[in-house]
């Protein structure tokens, strides 16, 4: 997801959303533009379509098929354990498979299921409901009321979009008030930003600039007016880090994820937006300038545990060796270092959450407490 509100060319400082859906918006309407240009007859493409032809793009690129790739696993090494990734992910959001750390973003794993970033019409009508607060807050300087809008607007964003953010959002309410603050908290340091919100305007312009050619439903931007705007956005992405990093804000990540990792998962949705709207050649170079290529190794059969998740009961598939993992399922961050304990009311087996002592046990809802040593 976008950390940052209109990082991406977003808006003139009257809408709320954050980076992303701003960009499938200004893509959308570029395209609109394009047809009364042309006054060809074709009808606008809605966001799914465009978001699949982003995937389509991407297996071109990477000569992968969507089932191909579920064979395939992230070249990844914890920056927290060093374990290599072995097991494969079903999110975006991988994993360590020893420690449970979060140690990469894997931007196709993202393309496979674009849609989740868009909240839809329940959340627009509250960025609608929202903008003439954050208006005169933006006008009054007043950070706290912009920070409290940004809260609401994120937390909702977070509720209806659950597969565009880590799933540890989903059942872990400290977790999930942590990443609303956090994302609340870079857009209001964005928005109170003098030079973010210069490069901010100098985006858009350069949006606006951008000129189209070539027919539906391969409408692509032409290269010499995308290119400018890119290096605009990369400045403002640098810029907003370094002003995060000075602040604090990068080492509120809930997730403690270094700030490369952080800044890669920002550029993924920047990239995501527009890849449907460039030329084969731009996308190939836009992927490789931003590290998101990514190298993938085939997924080798490997010996591990089978493990019950305390938060939801699902089958995990646990290293051996590990001590912690995520279950990408329900997000609970398992214990996989100490041996499963039946339930005391209905026998079943689980795995507790790391650092909990008791958990409502996932097949009977009864407490269940873990064994004394
Ligand atoms: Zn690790
Ligand atoms: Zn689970
Ligand atoms: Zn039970």
């Amino acid at each position: 997801m976008s950390i940052f509100k209109k990082i991406f060319g977003g808006g003139d400082g009257k809408e709320n959303d954050p980076g992303l859906m701003d960009i499938i918006k200004q893509a959308k309407e570029m395209q609109a533009a394009f047809q009364d240009q042309t006054k060809q007859d074709w009808s606008q493409m809605s966001n799914s379509e465009m978001m699949a032809a982003a995937t389509q793009n991407i297996e071109m690129l990477t000569g992968q098929k969507a089932e191909a790739r579920t064979a395939f696993v992230k070249k990844t090494t914890c920056h927290t354990c060093g374990g290599a990734k072995t097991l494969p992910t079903k999110t975006a959001y991988v994993y360590c498979d020893f420690c449970g750390s979060l140690t990469d973003y894997d931007f196709q794993k993202a393309c496979e299921n674009p849609q989740s970033a868009m909240p839809g019409p329940a959340y627009e009508e509250l960025v609608r409901q929202t903008n003439a607060d954050a208006q005169l807050a933006r006008q009054t300087k007043d950070r706290d009321k912009f920070f409290a809008i940004q809260e609401r607007l994120y937390d909702r964003w977070v509720e209806l979009c659950p597969n565009a953010v880590s799933p540890r959002a989903k059942k872990d309410p400290e977790y999930r008030a942590q990443l609303v603050k956090y994302m609340a908290t870079s857009a209001t340091v964005n928005e109170f930003d003098a030079q973010y919100q210069e490069l901010a305007a100098k985006v858009n312009e350069q949006v606006r600039g951008i000129q189209w050619e070539g027919m539906f439903p391969r409408v692509t931007a032409k290269s010499e007016t995308f290119w400018p705007m890119f290096d605009t956005v990369i400045a403002q992405l640098d810029h907003s880090f370094a002003v995060l990093k000075d602040q604090g804000v990068i080492d509120m990540h809930p997730d403690q994820a270094p700030q490369s990792l952080q800044r890669r998962m920002a550029i993924s949705m920047f990239c995501q937006g527009w890849l449907p709207t460039l030329q084969e050649a731009d996308s190939e170079k836009m992927i490789e300038k931003t590290g998101l290529k990514g190298e993938y190794s085939k997924l080798e059969p490997t010996e591990t545990d089978l493990r019950h998740c305390g938060g939801c009961g699902g089958d995990l598939n646990a290293m051996k060796g590990g001590k912690k993992m995520v279950c990408e399922d329900c997000g609970t961050v398992v214990d996989i270092e100490h041996p499963e304990v039946n339930c005391i009311n209905c026998a079943g087996l689980i795995s507790f959450p790391a650092g909990k002592n008791r958990v409502q046990c996932p097949y009977c809802l009864a407490e269940a407490q873990r064994q004394a040593w």
